[in-house]
């Protein structure tokens, strides 16, 4: 067996792939609500003889292969609440419910390549373990969750691949990056209180809204006066709102918005300076600002040795001139919650129709991808899998190249 095989056995499989990833997109399930699809999942891997357990409610974990050494794979199975709107035949059934991140291609991918490592279980130096988890798209996020459950211990995976779609990419071309990849994503949330009167007398109240302005136009400094410049970082006040009509100065202003950033470290410190900044902002007028950030994934860092592992697999399968380097994005994708754990390569799989130059994003309600990338994707899982174990030890020989 070798990855030119896996990428023929895949192509053989694809419309097997294909009808798997249009049932889930038929009926895609909202983060923690995957109840159905979990249930598909079982009922296909228990076809294919792979027992299956379940995790997190609706997460499945499957263990193919015997041995000493495992290695994870990971798909995210949950969908978004997006009304569909690509007139697709198969196009979601489930109203106001679309797979717009395309966790129905990582399922479907997870899903041939759980097949495929079955037909060669006996060839497998060790175990491969698959993960489909729940929730990626929703704060605390799955992955955290199947960790505290004990994902990855019994037996505990040594390296972990993931992949995602990408509509960046042409159809079939991954791209790779080590360390930082993806940012932390926070969501922040902001009430002044104030305390409302009547305009024209000013000095009766407390008017939230200039606290608001004030305090908009400060936290920026947080960003070009704290933050080191090497050290990417965003602060985005994405929503205000208070008051109603002309003459009323109101009592409250609710702000809301994002902080994103590839250091743990800096990010604590932004998120303590936000809440001290805001706070002293509205003491300084009488006012009072509640600042209640919602904590979510860390920074997704890849670890240099499974990225040129997985990288050259990569290589090895498609040839040097499909492969590329990834340019990090602001995204927050919680495969980082791994990655904190464990040596880490979460890669991305080019969707991009070969005949257009740019396509609807992730998230967006005409997202289409193209369904050729789905064999490539098996592929490359079931390869970076089986040559990890097959090397005694992966980290002595694929450092930094
Ligand atoms: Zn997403
Ligand atoms: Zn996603």
């Amino acid at each position: 067996m070798n990855n030119q095989t896996f990428l023929q056995e895949a192509q053989a499989l694809s419309d097997e792939i294909i009808s798997n990833r249009r049932h889930l997109h038929r009926n895609p399930e909202l983060s923690f609500y995957e109840y159905n699809t979990s249930a598909y999942i079982q009922n296909k891997l228990s076809e294919m003889g792979i027992t299956s357990t379940v995790m997190a409610t609706t997460g499945v974990i499957a263990e193919i292969g015997h041995g000493e050494r495992c290695v994870a794979l990971r798909a995210d199975i949950d969908a978004l609440p997006i009304e569909e709107e690509t007139g697709l035949e198969f196009a979601s059934l489930n109203k106001g419910v679309m797979h717009a991140c395309g966790h129905d291609a990582h399922t479907s991918m997870l899903l041939g390549a759980a097949k495929i490592l079955k037909n060669h279980e006996h060839e497998l130096s060790g175990i491969v373990k698959l993960i489909f988890q729940p929730g990626e798209e929703k704060v605390p996020g799955g992955a955290s969750i199947l960790i505290k459950e004990g994902v990855l211990t019994n037996p505990a995976p040594e390296v972990i691949f993931g992949q995602h779609v990408f509509p960046g990419n042409p159809v079939g071309e991954s791209s790779f990056v080590a360390g930082s990849m993806m940012a932390s994503a926070d969501e922040l949330y902001w009430t002044i209180r104030g305390k409302g009167c009547h305009a024209a007398q000013p000095h009766q109240g407390i008017d939230p809204i200039l606290v608001a302005a004030e305090l908009i136009m400060h936290l920026q400094s947080i960003i070009t006066k704290i933050r080191n410049p090497l050290a990417p970082g965003v602060l985005a006040i994405t929503s205000i709102h208070g008051g109603t009509v002309t003459n009323i100065v109101p009592d409250t202003v609710e702000l809301k918005g994002t902080l994103r950033s590839f250091d743990n470290e800096w990010r604590y410190l932004a998120l303590a300076e936000i809440k001290k900044r805001s706070e002293m902002i509205a003491e300084m007028h009488g006012a009072i600002c509640e600042f209640n950030p919602l904590i979510g994934y860390p920074p997704l860092v890849n670890n240099q040795v499974a990225v040129n592992f997985a990288r050259k697999t990569a290589e090895s399968i498609f040839g040097e001139e499909t492969v590329s380097d990834f340019e990090p994005k602001m995204w927050g994708e919680d495969f980082s919650f791994y990655a904190q754990e464990i040596p880490a390569c979460f890669w991305v799989m080019g969707v991009r129709p070969l005949e257009l130059d740019e396509m609807p994003g992730l998230h967006n309600a005409h997202f289409t991808p193209d369904e050729d990338a789905l064999a490539s994707g098996t592929a490359l899982l079931v390869s970076v899998a089986t040559e990890w174990l097959k090397n005694p030890n992966p980290f002595l020989d694929n450092g930094k190249s």
